[in-house]
């Protein structure tokens, strides 16, 4: 079954990502307990504990639509993901793809690109590669005749709250209207020509969302950013893809803001004809509680 074929059944596509052991995981001598042994399937071996303390380890085997071990680049988890909507978007859809998973999984490094070094590059991030084909769709005839205009916007949910990330993190009023659709409104649409007129857009919306927060991941583990690529002809909107980093998944604990997420996330849900959900999860064995509850919950996505 290829993405294209779950499209057509309008069901949502669940891939999960693992990502290689980081330097603070490496120093701690944490262990790698995750394998992909398929392209379809994870599995987590848990460190478990007898009552006569002798240990073992329980493996637990999850499958999903796509399965990328830690070798995988971000291009070839879009080209699985995120790259099939583009064409919904094209054909008068609406499409959404959501990274879910643990702070410090890799959401971020997914779809908005590397943000953690020096050289910040978010030219290889699903934002960007999405856009990318947008504009190489926009060259073929077929849809080069509808004259179509793109249009790109970011904004930031933090605490039930709207932050436009495009225009000095200003908070905007969410209103829904006859139909049940979201508006945010007075977010700004700014008008892209190419790629690169995205990337800035990229760049300039993730320096206001971390913009005087201590840590970029403490602000980003409790705020949702939402990036849009719409599509308009002569005026009307045609198609919109939206790409979500969710908040951090891992306050289980903590029932609610648990619920104001699952609320939201299902808000999302229904307004887009079609949901897509990407979840990354961390290798490390001090992360195997939080691992095992984002495979549980991706799992369930899988039966929408
Ligand atoms: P999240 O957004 O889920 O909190 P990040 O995307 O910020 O996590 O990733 C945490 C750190 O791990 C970052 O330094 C990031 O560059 C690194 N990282 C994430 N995924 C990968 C990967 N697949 N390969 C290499 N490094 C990664
Ligand atoms: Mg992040």
């Amino acid at each position: 079954l290829t993405t294209a074929d779950l499209i057509e059944d309008h069901r949502i596509c669940v891939c999960v990502r693992t990502r290689p052991l980081n330097k603070k995981e490496l120093t701690m001598k944490d262990l790698d307990v995750i394998t992909i042994p398929s392209k379809d399937v994870v599995m987590v071996h848990e460190p478990k504990q007898k009552v006569d303390l002798t240990r073992y380890l329980e493996n637990q085997t999850f499958r999903f639509d796509y399965a990328f071990d830690d070798t995988s680049t971000n291009e070839m988890v879009y080209r699985f993901t995120a790259r099939p909507l583009v064409e919904t978007i094209f054909e008068r859809g609406m499409a959404t793809c959501f990274a879910y998973g643990q702070t410090g999984s890799g959401k971020t490094h997914t779809m908005g690109g590397d943000f953690s070094g020096k050289n910040q590059d978010c030219s290889k991030g699903v934002y960007a590669l999405a856009a990318r084909d947008v504009f190489l769709m926009l060259k073929k005839a077929n849809y080069k005749k509808l004259d179509l205009q793109v249009y790109a916007t970011f904004f930031e949910i933090y605490s039930g709250k709207v932050f436009d990330l495009l225009n000095r993190k200003t908070k905007l009023r969410v209103l829904e209207d006859g139909k049940q659709q979201v508006q945010v409104v007075g977010l700004q649409e700014r008008d892209v020509k190419c790629t690169e007129d995205v990337l800035k857009l990229i760049e300039m919306g993730n320096s206001c969302r971390t913009s005087g927060q201590t840590s970029a991941n403490a602000h980003s583990s409790r705020s949702h950013a939402v990036f849009q690529i719409i599509l308009r002809r002569r005026g009307k909107m045609h198609g919109k893809f939206s790409l979500i980093d969710l908040a951090g998944n891992e306050r289980g604990a903590d029932t609610s803001s648990a619920d104001r997420q699952t609320r939201l996330e299902g808000a999302e849900i229904n307004k887009s004809l079609l949901a897509l959900k990407i979840a990354t999860i961390s290798p490390g064995m001090a992360s195997c509680e939080n691992t095992l509850n984002t495979l549980r919950y991706a799992n369930r996505v899988k039966e929408l």
